[in-house]
């Protein structure tokens, strides 16, 4: 019997194999196709997950394929900007840039790759789910062939039309947007075109920009990927049929305002329906559901794969506490109400700026963008970075100041925190104190430059829990931040029992 079996080796899936390998785990993957997915997808990644592939062991591997990028600009109907996000002058609060363009079939690869050396993870290529059984144990899966697999738990990360979630017949919630765009990507031997843009911010480069033109003539979203790679999103208008926009002379014809003079090769066009969906329920039994599976997002913020990663860097260090018997079974029942309201507020941003890009009347664009204008005058600009909430349930010390939000991670020395003080759950801590399962990092003694304890400063606390996704379980001091998580973990006392 395997502790965990993974359903699909997309990237969210090979994530999960990676992270769960490397802990020890015993780990059955199932994919049904032989090779990753071969046409680019997601494109774009924030900088938590770079530091998810640091814990992951993966980073060497994947870093050289990322390039590095400043944010996003929309433009409204007259080519004024409407709404800058870009990332230039910004704080790093993970040492990374805060975003990075990618090619998804290499990143796949890699991931797959690094599964190599993990003797405790079986990768089985062409063999699909087909059904699943429960028991007091675990799970029972039928796979391509009549095969059968028991497993303790089950994460689906099937991808969108999930037969995981299906045979569970758990329902998506639908957050009511759905519209057809036409994606296309390219290789491009020089700098992509724009009409004349006005109001772009001096520090602004349009060919590190992804840029929302919301044209209500054609709606348009302008990707700089890697290397020579780049990405346009065409929103299809009514009335337009999907083939014959996937046309080569249709293609031609909406990339030449971008592409005049400048050679160019066709990768792929391909029609999508963006949507915005969240499963009901995350967990049933033994089985969870991850990534595409559990959630679909538009891909305004590119944000939909980072989901899928940071649903399993939340679940990895549960399994791993619950099999090895440091915690009980209960413990996995924190994944949906940690993940469903986080994920929710970035889907929601996402819906909302769709609900604004793909405004195709002219008047209403046009009010659209002063509306847009005059908020953005007096404000401070925000980086995608801002959509990202804290956790608001669950294994946190709620009501802590940065209970929940994403922990800094400074350099130290030329190495990164992380990959000195390791993975696992970290308290740091002005004041000498005894962690048992904890890694205790005495400030006094970490070469950060103080960035920790400027951090800490700023939050009027002494010490700082840090969760293995590294997450802010809390700040106070050491021994109670300590003695509450272990309460927390052991489902012994819950945020209720604290309240009362
Ligand atoms: C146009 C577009 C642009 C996007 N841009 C971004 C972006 O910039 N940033 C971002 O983060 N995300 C983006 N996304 C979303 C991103 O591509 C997905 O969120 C991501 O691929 C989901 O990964 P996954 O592993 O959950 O599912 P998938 O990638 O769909 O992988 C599922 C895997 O499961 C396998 N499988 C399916 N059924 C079975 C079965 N029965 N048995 C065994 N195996 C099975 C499949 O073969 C596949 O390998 C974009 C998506 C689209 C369509």
């Amino acid at each position: 019997m395997f502790d965990v079996a993974i359903i699909g080796c997309g990237p969210v899936g090979a994530f999960a194999a990676n992270l769960l390998g490397k802990s020890g785990l015993s780990v059955l993957v199932v994919e049904k196709d032989a090779h990753p997915y071969p046409l680019p997808r997601a494109v774009h990644l924030d900088h938590e997950m770079m530091r998810l592939f640091q814990s992951a062991g993966v980073i060497d591997r994947v870093a050289p394929g990322m390039r590095d990028t400043e944010g996003h600009l929309h433009v409204g109907a007259d080519h004024g900007v409407i709404r800058y996000m870009g990332t230039v002058g910004r704080p790093r609060p993970f040492s990374w840039s805060n975003d990075y363009f990618f090619y998804q079939p290499e990143l796949e690869d890699h991931l797959r790759d690094a599964l190599e050396v993990y003797s405790n993870v079986a990768l089985r290529l062409g063999s699909a789910f087909e059904g699943l059984e429960q028991d007091a144990e675990g799970v029972t899966l039928t796979l391509t062939g009549g095969e059968t697999a028991r497993a303790r738990y089950v994460i689906a990360c099937d991808g969108s039309r999930s037969a995981v979630r299906k045979a569970l017949g758990i329902a998506l919630d639908d957050l009511d947007f759905e519209e057809p765009w036409l994606v296309v990507d390219a290789e491009v031997d020089g700098p992509v075109r724009f009409p004349d843009l006005w109001g772009v911010p001096e520090v602004a480069d349009l060919q590190k920009l992804s840029v929302m033109m919301c044209d209500p003539r054609r709606p348009t979203t302008v990707v700089p990927g890697r290397g020579n790679h780049r990405r346009w999103e065409f929103m299809l208008l009514p009335g337009e049929d999907d083939q014959a926009m996937m046309e080569p002379q249709a293609v031609a014809t909406l990339v030449e305002p971008y592409l005049a003079q400048v050679p160019h090769r066709i990768v792929r066009a391909a029609t999508y329906r963006f949507h915005g969906l969240i499963a009901e329920r995350w967990r049933l039994g033994g089985v969870f559901l991850a990534g595409d599976a559990a959630h679909q997002t538009p891909p305004f913020f590119g944000q939909g794969m980072c989901h899928g990663l940071r649903d399993i860097a939340n679940l990895a260090w549960k399994l791993t506490l619950v099999i090895a018997g440091k915690a009980p079974d209960a413990l996995l029942d924190s994944y949906q109400p940690e993940r469903d309201p986080h994920v929710r507020a970035v889907i929601s941003a996402a819906v909302n700026a769709g609900r604004y890009i793909c405004v195709l009347d002219p008047d209403a664009a046009a009010e659209r963008d002063s509306a847009m204008r005059e908020a953005a005058r007096d404000a401070e600009h925000g980086t995608a970075a801002d959509l990202i909430p804290a956790i608001g349930a669950g294994i946190v010390a709620l009501g802590t100041p940065g209970a929940g939000e994403r922990f800094i991670q400074p350099r130290v020395g030329n190495r990164l925190l992380d990959d000195v003080t390791g993975g696992g759950w970290r308290l740091f801590t002005a004041v000498p104190t005894e962690g048992g399962d904890v890694t205790v990092i005495q400030l006094d003694q970490l070469k950060d430059g103080g960035a920790i304890g400027d951090w800490l400063k700023a939050r009027g606390a002494e010490a700082v829990l840090v969760r293995p996704d590294h997450y802010v379980f809390g700040t106070g001091e050491g021994p109670e931040l300590l003695a509450f998580r272990n309460l927390l973990i052991a489902g012994t006392k819950h945020h209720r029992d604290i309240a009362a």
